[in-house]
């Protein structure tokens, strides 16, 4: 039966059944389209970044002796929506049966859906298939959870490490102990240096060009197309994941949440892009890290490769079972009725508080920032200020190389905004100047002072963390996990409480003076 089957840009896995022997009724498609292009405002260098990366994927099956349809964005039988061009190409080539495989956002999910019931209609059948990428199913983790109204990871996390007999010794942790986090909360020494980010150097001008010219809306910045740095074939990221293991895993758990305005990438991976476009599959990420640490156990912890494997094994699938088992409603949760806009100086840096600047200007420069950059600056301001999640979530998913509504949205409105009130964290992660000058290099050079509360020059995020926690009290003062802070607000004198809001008050007015 002629069969076309589609590749989403984030479905590059070559390991699937698909390709592992020719079919010659089988027709791949892969497609850019405005529909994913304009969805938001995405960084120029994350559309490059998937576009190259699909076509080399259309390429490398190409090689293989698959036939494969792939429409660049400027090509004209593209309808620039999925199912108008898939229903045009299956009409013109006689394709009687469609097959695709199960995307991870919801948007794409109903899409697919409603295209295989008009298909149906006009006597096209469809069949779908699991992606065979991530290590737990859709609805694994609700199962995990079943009646439970909150998740908790670590218990999650346990199961995963089980399941997948990872760093195990039969049913217990292969050390005796499961979770090495609190070994993993270094700040940089000041004389510390660290490796250079790997970056491959490719020419993107063509894509760059093609974006250019159909007037596609991007932000952020490329500064040279003639190279690019991120890996966007397997073969690089291969390159991208030896990198790692070779130079930053020794450092990776101690320096995981350290921040420095010298450095953009310091010890972490930049893997996410390449897992997420399915590139590199979790666990062949997971066993080079655990093989390298057996064969070199003198020179890298037991902390720094049980830090990265609960990364992958547990977060990333923890925020992916949370998505579909929360979604749809997951992504209009907004429990603490922020209404805020974001800020001008998010679009461009451009704002006087150091830890913000160079945060947002690295990601305007690169696509990225580290896990800490996203939560406990940019995501810790804007809690603060009282952000809308939906302005977050937009920016958010635009911003990041990696970004993909599964992972972006629990990580924006679950995990750094609080938005669904606690179903993926158990707490708001909100800090004042003290622990960004804690773990990072930042304050000293900074316009404002970390240790001020109050008064000219006075740091904006020590006013606006009480601030927070004053006008969330209903909410937040019988969570457990928020600790001393009713008791220590408490305690001040009423007019250094009033002195603090009212200074906050202030920098709320003017916000895009900051
Ligand atoms: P490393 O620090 O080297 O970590 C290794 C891997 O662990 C990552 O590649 C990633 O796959 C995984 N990982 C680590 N933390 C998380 C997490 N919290 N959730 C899921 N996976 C995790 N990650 C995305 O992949 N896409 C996003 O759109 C995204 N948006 C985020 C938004 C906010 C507000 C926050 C706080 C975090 C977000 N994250 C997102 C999670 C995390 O910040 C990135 O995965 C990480 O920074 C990617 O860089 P890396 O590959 O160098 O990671
Ligand atoms: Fe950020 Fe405040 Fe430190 Fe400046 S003083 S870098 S605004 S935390």
């Amino acid at each position: 039966m002629p069969t076309l089957r589609l590749i989403l840009g984030d479905q590059l896995n070559h390991a699937h059944a698909w390709y592992q022997k020719k079919d010659n009724h089988a027709t791949y498609l892969l497609m850019e389209m405005r529909q994913e292009t304009d969805y938001v405002a995405h960084h120029i260098q994350k559309v490059v970044a998937f576009f190259a990366a699909m076509r080399a994927f259309g390429e490398s099956l190409r090689e293989q002796g698959h036939r494969v349809i792939y429409y660049t964005l400027d090509d004209p039988q593209n309808q620039q929506s999925l199912p108008d061009t898939v229903s045009k190409l299956i009409q013109e080539e006689s394709f009687d049966h469609f097959e695709y495989q199960l995307p991870d956002e919801w948007r794409l999910d109903q899409q697919l859906k409603t295209l295989s019931a008009d298909l149906h209609e006009i006597g096209v059948s469809s069949q779908y298939y699991d992606t065979e990428h991530f290590l737990s199913g859709r609805t694994e983790l609700a199962e995990h959870f079943k009646g439970r109204k909150t998740y908790v990871l670590e218990s999650f996390y346990r199961m995963m490490r089980k399941k997948h007999n990872v760093l195990m010794d039969g049913n217990e942790p292969l050390t005796g102990q499961w979770n090495y986090d609190a070994d993993n909360r270094k700040s940089l020494p000041k004389k510390h240096q660290w490796p250079e980010p790997l970056l491959v150097e490719k020419d993107v001008s063509e894509i760059v060009a093609m974006l250019q010219k159909a007037e596609v809306k991007t932000i952020g910045r490329l500064k040279d197309p003639t190279k690019f740095g991120w890996a966007t074939t397997r073969q690089e990221g291969l390159k991208v994941l030896d990198y790692f293991v070779k130079n930053l895993l020794v450092h990776f758990g101690d320096y995981q949440d350290a921040m420095t305005p010298e450095g953009w990438a310091l010890y972490h991976s930049r893997l996410s892009f390449l897992m997420n476009a399915k590139l590199l599959h979790p666990l062949e990420v997971i066993e080079a890290v655990v093989e390298h640490w057996q064969q070199n156990q003198e020179a890298i912890s037991f902390s720094q490769i049980e830090g990265f494997v609960r990364q992958i094994i547990g977060w990333r699938e923890y925020m992916r079972g949370g998505y579909w088992a929360k979604m749809p409603d997951y992504a209009t949760l907004n429990k603490l009725n922020h209404t805020r806009s974001l800020p001008d100086w998010y679009w461009t840096g451009d704002t006087k508080m150091h830890c913000l600047s160079h945060a947002i200007g690295q990601s305007l420069d690169h696509a990225y920032a580290h896990h800490i950059q996203r939560l406990m600056v940019t995501g810790n301001f804007a809690l603060l200020a009282g952000v809308h999640p939906d302005e977050l979530d937009a920016w958010y998913l635009g911003i990041y190389i990696d970004a993909i509504e599964w992972v972006e949205i629990t990580n924006t409105r679950g995990m750094s905004q609080f938005a669904d009130g606690g179903i993926v964290g158990t707490k708001p992660y909100v800090s004042s100047a003290n622990y960004i000058d804690k773990m990072s290099h930042y304050c000293g050079s900074c316009h404002y002072d970390k240790k001020k509360k109050t008064g000219e020059g006075a740091c904006p995020f020590n006013s606006l963390y009480w601030h927070f926690y004053d006008r969330h009290r209903d909410t937040l003062e019988k969570n457990p996990r928020v600790g001393m802070v009713y008791p220590t607000w408490k305690r001040m004198k009423e007019e250094d409480q009033k002195a603090l809001l009212r200074q906050a008050e202030d920098y709320l007015e003017v916000i895009n003076d900051l």
